[in-house]
């Protein structure tokens, strides 16, 4: 019989996203201050302005600094800059512009299509990328001109800086510029203990969405571009899309907080630590599988129905969506070790029922 402190529904959505996180305190009190007086709008503010000139010194780049709501329009908007309509881009066949975009970067491009390279472990690999430039060079197949690399990938995982500087140079080699989809760019930093600016010159990205939601932002991501050139009428794309925030600051501000004593990284360590963690955890479990190097904050794994069954009556909170059987737990800056210890319990205990049967 069940007792009444494992029925319990935990509250919170625990390990469903690093986007079920609130933001986290440097942010938020960088937003209400913020708050005091009355600042120019449309980015004329001086928060923003200090914000990009603090982008630009950690990134150790003279790069052009925009401010978007969400990462689908950041994505979207800095692949359309790239891009003619009869245009594609290559991207892993799991990446968030493939699957979770609804065809936005299609869309904002004007038609540019999407060619999707296998990948292994959510990491592309030159031979893909390669086979799908070379395999056509006719009119009837759109021109591949953007290559999109996601860091950390979809699945967890952290390209390295050889593997990045592989990929780059091959795009580059096969006339395509570089996107970066950031979404976790601050766990790779974190996971690969390097400077951002190396990551960014290993792949010779050309514009980077750097994600600031999922490492604690309450609202935003920012779009970085590093070839100045792509960047010359996109302040009108945002505009057009309604990705021109009017109260700006409240966008920017955060950033400060979050920018300020390397907060960022502070919290991208935490969840990446949160996640070893648990993988390390689920690995000595028996009838459980890790799917992927759990590299970054995200733990992929295999579990039998079973315990599924009893996490969902737990009320624990994850994904399915990769498959039969698979889970994906994914920790954030407020992800505890407690959490962490009270989900292994819950999978252990009920892993070690089902083997026992
Ligand atoms: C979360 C995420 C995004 C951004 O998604 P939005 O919901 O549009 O903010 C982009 N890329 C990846 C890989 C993501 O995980």
């Amino acid at each position: 019989m069940a007792s009444e402190t494992e029925t319990a529904i935990k509250p919170g959505c625990q390990f469903a996203s690093d986007n079920t996180a609130g933001a986290c305190p440097e942010a938020l009190q960088a937003f209400v201050e913020a708050n005091a007086g009355s600042q120019a709008s449309y980015g004329n503010d001086r928060y923003t302005t200090v914000v990009a000139d603090r982008l630009r010194e950690l990134f150790a780049a003279d790069c052009d600094v925009y401010f978007v709501f969400n990462g689908t329009a950041a994505n979207s908007l800095a692949v359309s800059t790239c891009c003619q309509p009869y245009h594609s881009v290559i991207c892993s066949d799991v990446a968030h512009l493939e699957t979770d975009e609804c065809g936005g970067p299609e869309f904002f491009s004007g038609g540019a299509k999407l060619l999707l390279a296998g990948s292994t472990h959510g990491k592309l690999n030159v031979a893909s990328v390669e086979e799908l430039v070379t395999r056509r060079t006719d009119i009837h197949y759109p021109k591949p001109h953007v290559l999109s690399i996601t860091q950390s990938t979809e699945m967890g995982t952290v390209y390295s800086l050889k593997e990045l500087a592989q990929l780059g140079a091959a795009a580059k080699r096969l006339g395509l510029r570089v996107h970066m989809d950031g979404a976790r760019f601050a766990n790779a930093v974190a996971s690969l203990d390097a400077a951002p600016g190396d990551i960014i010159r290993a792949a010779q990205v050309d514009v980077l969405c750097f994600g600031g939601a999922k490492i604690g932002l309450p609202v935003g991501e920012a779009v970085l571009f590093f070839d100045r050139r792509l960047a010359a009428d996109f302040a009108y794309r945002c505009k057009q899309a309604g990705q021109l925030a009017s109260k700006m600051r409240f966008l920017t501000a955060p950033w400060l907080g979050l920018l300020s004593d390397s907060a960022w990284l502070k919290h991208a360590r935490h969840g990446n630590a949160m996640a070893a963690r648990l993988a390390a955890g689920l690995s000595a479990t028996p009838g459980v599988d890790l799917l992927h190097p759990p590299d970054a904050n995200a733990v992929f794994a295999s579990l039998p129905a079973a315990v599924h069954q009893r996490l969902n009556q737990r009320g624990w909170r994850y994904y399915t969506f990769i498959g039969l059987g698979s889970a994906r737990f994914m920790c954030s800056w407020a992800t505890t070790t407690a959490e962490v210890d009270a989900l292994l319990h819950d999978i252990r205990s009920s892993a070690t029922r089902q083997a026992s049967y």
